[in-house]
């Protein structure tokens, strides 16, 4: 996996803030995914030629993924409850209840925070077509990032 410091190497690092952040935060979105490099306007410039491309081959095929920022999280549980994997797979997270220590979820409430315990049963991942991102959709704080 591509890091900060690599990527940095291909960017301009003006820190014109056209992006809507520095350099390096451009950066590490480009390493989180939550930005592309075409989303900087300076690697379009001919000075340029050639950075998008090779931004993109160090940073690889994308592989889905999804992260939920505690910072965010209010502990709500709506996300264990809409969750398509859990609608199908958790009994108690299909009643509205949180789910035993022996299901098998997505994410669980530890703490009074959403944390993702099983990614790999996120059915998006699994059905890329189906392209799910309910617990996205109805986070009510914007915490959870599927990319
Ligand atoms: S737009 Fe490009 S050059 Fe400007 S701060 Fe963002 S990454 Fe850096
Ligand atoms: S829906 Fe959002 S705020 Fe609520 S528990 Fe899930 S991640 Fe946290
Ligand atoms: S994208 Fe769909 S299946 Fe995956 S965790 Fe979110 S709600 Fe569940």
């Amino acid at each position: 996996m591509a890091t900060v410091e690599e990527i940095l190497e291909f960017l301009p690092g003006s820190d014109c803030r056209q992006c809507g952040a520095s350099c390096a935060e451009f950066a590490g979105f480009l390493v989180n995914r939550e930005l592309a490099p075409e989303n900087c306007p300076v690697l379009h410039e001919p000075d340029y030629a050639g950075f998008i491309e090779a931004l993109h081959e160090l940073l690889g095929p994308a592989t889905p993924g999804m992260r939920i920022d505690p910072e965010k999280c209010n502990g709500c549980g709506i996300c264990v409850t809409m969750c398509e994997f859990h609608l199908g797979n958790c009994d108690a997270a299909r009643l509205g209840k949180g789910p035993r220590p022996r299901d098998k979820v997505v994410f669980r409430m530890i703490n009074g925070a959403a944390v993702v315990v099983h990614q790999e049963l996120c059915t998006r991942l699994i059905q890329a077509a189906e392209k799910c991102s309910k617990c996205a959709e109805y986070c009510p704080t914007e915490a959870i990032t599927l990319f």
